[in-house]
């Protein structure tokens, strides 16, 4: 009877033993990958809502893990920024990024602008401005190519300080984007506060949309919202027709999702941009 009782526990300890083993696993993977060269880059387009066609591209980490497969960020990121990684790891993307954009360039891919993801920890980097600026340069992005998606938790810490080094950012000719507006906490207050050019509507306002009218109100106030401020919304989540419909209805003009296109490698992004007839 003594053994049945304890035998829930021992499972749950053994459970519990089994992920943090897991997650050392993960730790040293991760500080092992960027020498091993496991990350690679994907690149979703932004496209016009009416016409179809791309705008840029936003650039999306992946990790080739031996033994696990195609890793998302969603499993990493986190980890990465626990353990210091995400420093030398969102200076690898943005240049990879910048470096794969002056590629398009060369090869008359009319790719016109960039959008790279950008962690708080990267904004708070003394050296951050430095490393945008030296990609910039060496890549030849000029003024307007590169946007910088940040999230409303840049400025969990202080926002006088987010708004500070943002506002330095845009001195070097970056734009920036409001990353997953409307999931945070403190949307308004610091929408109004720092210095960005791009909204971003998070998917979770597009999804409900077609079918439901509670969810088109809060999504037509939130394009009113942006318009209102004087910047551009780009709507995330447009997985299908309808998505794109009720959005151009409710004067949204340009979007993302699958029903353009999934994130997609170099070599994939190149046929898929031929096959658009650009
Ligand atoms: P995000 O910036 O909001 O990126 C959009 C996410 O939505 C991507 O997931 C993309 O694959 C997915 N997506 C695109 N179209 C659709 C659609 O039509 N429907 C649905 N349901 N999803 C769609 P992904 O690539 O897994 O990235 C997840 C998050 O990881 C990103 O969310 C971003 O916050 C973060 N992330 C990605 N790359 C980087 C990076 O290089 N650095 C940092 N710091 N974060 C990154
Ligand atoms: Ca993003
Ligand atoms: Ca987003
Ligand atoms: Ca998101």
């Amino acid at each position: 009877v003594a053994k049945r009782t304890r035998a829930p526990l021992v499972a749950y300890r053994e459970s519990i033993e089994a992920a943090v083993v897991a997650r050392l696993d993960l730790d040293q993977a991760l500080r092992r990958a960027l020498d091993q060269d496991e990350f690679f880059l994907v690149y979703q387009p932004i496209c016009d809502l009416a016409s179809g066609r791309p705008t840029g591209v936003e650039a999306l980490v992946r990790w080739q893990r031996p033994g696990h497969g195609v890793v998302g960020p969603a499993d990493f990121i986190g980890v990465a920024e626990d353990n210091g990684l995400i420093l030398p790891l969102g200076a690898w993307v943005l240049r990879g990024a910048c470096r794969q954009f002056r590629r398009w360039q060369h090869a008359g891919v009319p790719v016109r602008s960039l959008a790279v993801n950008v962690s708080p920890l990267q904004l708070a980097d003394p050296e951050f401005p430095g490393l945008v600026q030296g990609a910039q340069q060496e890549f030849g992005l000029e003024a307007g190519a590169l946007t910088l998606e940040v999230t409303e938790r840049v400025a969990v810490e202080d926002l006088y300080d987010a708004g500070r080094r943002l506002s330095s950012l845009r001195a070097l000719g970056v734009r920036v984007a409001l990353d997953d507006f409307g999931t945070g906490q403190s949307s308004l207050s610091v929408l109004r506060r720092l210095p960005i050019d791009i909204l971003k509507l998070d998917q979770t306002f597009v999804r409900d949309a077609p079918d439901d009218e509670s969810a088109r109100a809060v999504l037509g106030a939130l394009l009113a919202l942006s318009a209102g401020l004087g910047l551009s919304a780009v709507a995330e989540g447009v997985e299908t027709e309808a998505h794109c419909q009720t959005l151009l209805a409710l004067g949204s003009q340009t979007g993302q999702g699958y029903t353009f296109a999934p994130p997609l490698t170099p070599e994939e992004l190149l046929g898929w941009w031929t096959g658009q007839g650009l």
